[in-house]
C-alpha cells in the first residue's frame, strides 16, 4: 500500500509507517497492538495539547483500559531530564508496566523525549510516534533515536529504541507555523541532495503547491522522505556507517544552531550547513557552481534564511571541532559527489571549512 512504509531490521518487520489524512485510521493502526488491558500515556506539548490531544485522546480511548496525558511546555528548552523525571513520576504514579505503552504526540521534541522516557521506564517499555510537525514527519520520528538536552549539550543523553508504530496526519500540517513549516524543509531537501536527484528536482518543481501546503503534494513529499530516511536507516539502524549521510549540513549546522542559542530552527540550520557541505564540494570539483546558486534560491523560495550574522567562521570551526560527530580528532565532513549522492569525508581541513562558511555569513 501507498501509504504503508515497513520498516526492517536484518530483515525482520520491525514497524509501519502509515500516512493518512486524519487521525482517524489510528485507532484500527493501535487495535493491531493489542492494547486491550493496557494504559496508554499520550506524551504532548503546551502547543499541540489544545489542537489535537482530545481527538487523539478519544481514539486511543477506544482501543485500551486507559489514557493519561502528560503534557510539558513547547519548546527544546523543556527537551530535558527535569521533564522526563516529571513523566516518569506520572508513569509510577499511574503504576504503568513493562506492557503499559507510551505515545508521542507532537514534533520532534516530543517524539525524542518520550521515545527516551520508553527506552528507560522499566529497561524499556513500548511506545507509538504521531508526529505533528514537518521535521518529525520526514525525519525524527523515524529510526529509532531518542534524547533528550543536557546543560548546553543537545542531544547528549539518549538511547536507540524503536517506536511499535509511527502514524502520521499529514493535514496536522497545516496548522504549523510558516516558520515551523519552513524549517522542516531544510530535513526534506537533505533527502534529496544525498540520495534522490529526481526527487530534489520534484521539489524545485512543486515549490508553490508545498508552499500552499496542498495535502496531496505534502502526501507525495512526506512518502518519498520516509522512504530515503528508512532506506538509509535500514542499512545501518546505529549509525555505523551509512547513516551518516543524514548529517548533510549537520556538522556546521549544529554548531551555527548552537552558537544562535537555538534562536535558529534545528532544519533551518540544517539548510546553512547544507549551504556549506556543497560549496566546499563545489570548491574540490564535485558539484558545478550554478548548483549552489540554484541551492541557495531554492532555500530563500522556502522561506529559509540563506546566511546567518553575528558569527565569524573561526567560531563556528572552533565549536565544531568540539562536536561529538568528532571521530579521533577527525571532523566526519558529509559532502556531496553529485546532487542524489553523499559521501563521508575525513580529510575537509579548517581552511576548505572557512570557505564553505563564506556564502552564508551575512
Ligand atoms: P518541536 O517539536 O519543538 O515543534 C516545533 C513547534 O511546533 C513547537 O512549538 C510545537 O509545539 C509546535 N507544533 C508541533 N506540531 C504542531 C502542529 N501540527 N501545529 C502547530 N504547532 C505545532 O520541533 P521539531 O522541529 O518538530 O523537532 C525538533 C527536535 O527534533 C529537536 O530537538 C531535534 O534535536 C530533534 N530531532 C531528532 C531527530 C531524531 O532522529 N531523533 C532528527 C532530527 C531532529
Amino acid at each position: 500500500m501507498g501509504n504503508r512504509i515497513p520498516v526492517h531490521l536484518n530483515g525482520a518487520f520491525l514497524y509501519d509507517i502509515v500516512m493518512e489524512m486524519t487521525f482517524n485510521g489510528l485507532e484500527q493502526e493501535l487495535r493491531q497492538l493489542n492494547l486491550k488491558g493496557r494504559r496508554v500515556c499520550i506524551v504532548t506539548d503546551s502547543n499541540v495539547a489544545p489542537l489535537y490531544l482530545k481527538e487523539v485522546e478519544a481514539i486511543v480511548a477506544a482501543c485500551c483500559r486507559e489514557t493519561v496525558p502528560f503534557i510539558f511546555p513547547a519548546g527544546e528548552e523543556n527537551k530535558n531530564l527535569d521533564t522526563v523525571r516529571g513523566l516518569y513520576e506520572t508513569l509510577i504514579n499511574k503504576k504503568f508496566d513493562r506492557h503499559d505503552y507510551l505515545l508521542a504526540l507532537g514534533g520532534g521534541v516530543v517524539g525524542d523525549l518520550c521515545g527516551f522516557a520508553a527506552a528507560t521506564y522499566l529497561r524499556g517499555i513500548s511506545f507509538v510516534q504521531v508526529p505533528t510537525t514537518l521535521l518529525s514527519q520526514v525525519d525524527s520520528s523515524i529510526g529509532g533515536k531518542t534524547g533528550v538536552d543536557f546543560d548546553a549539550y543537545k542531544n547528549m543523553v539518549g538511547a536507540f529504541h524503536m517506536p511499535k508504530l509511527v502514524y502520521t496526519n499529514i493535514s496536522a500540517l497545516k496548522t504549523l507555523s510558516e516558520e515551523q513549516f519552513s524549517s522542516g524543509m531544510g530535513e526534506v531537501i537533505k533527502h534529496g541532495l544525498i540520495r534522490d536527484a529526481v526527487y530534489y528536482e520534484w521539489l524545485i518543481k512543486h515549490i508553490p503547491a508545498i508552499k500552499k501546503r496542498e495535502l496531496v503534494i505534502l502526501e507525495e513529499m512526506v512518502r518519498v522522505s520516509n522512504q530515503i530516511k528508512r532506506d538509509v536507516v535500514e542499512k545501518d539502524p546505529t549509525e555505523q556507517g551509512e547513516r551518516a549521510l543524514l548529517n548533510l549540513g549537520h556538522t556546521l549546522g549544529h554548531a551555527i544552531e548552537k552558537l544562535s542559542d537555538f534562536k535558529l530552527l534545528h532544519g533551518h540550520c540544517v539548510g546553512l550547513g547544507c549551504i556549506s557541505a556543497m560549496a566546499i564540494s563545489m570548491k574540490r570539483g564535485l558539484i558545478p557552481e550554478h548548483e549552489l546558486s540554484r541551492l541557495w534560491e531554492i532555500m530563500k523560495q522556502f522561506d529559509m534564511p540563506v546566511t546567518v550574522s553575528g558569527l565569524s567562521a573561526g567560531e563556528i570551526i572552533d565549536l565544531t571541532r568540539n562536536d561529538k560527530k568528532m571521530d579521533s580528532g577527525t571532523i566526519r565532513f558529509i559532502l556531496l559527489e553529485q546532487i542524489g549522492k553523499a559521501y563521508v569525508d575525513k580529510t575537509v581541513t579548517e581552511a576548505e571549512m572557512s570557505e564553505g562558511l563564506l556564502p552564508i555569513l551575512a
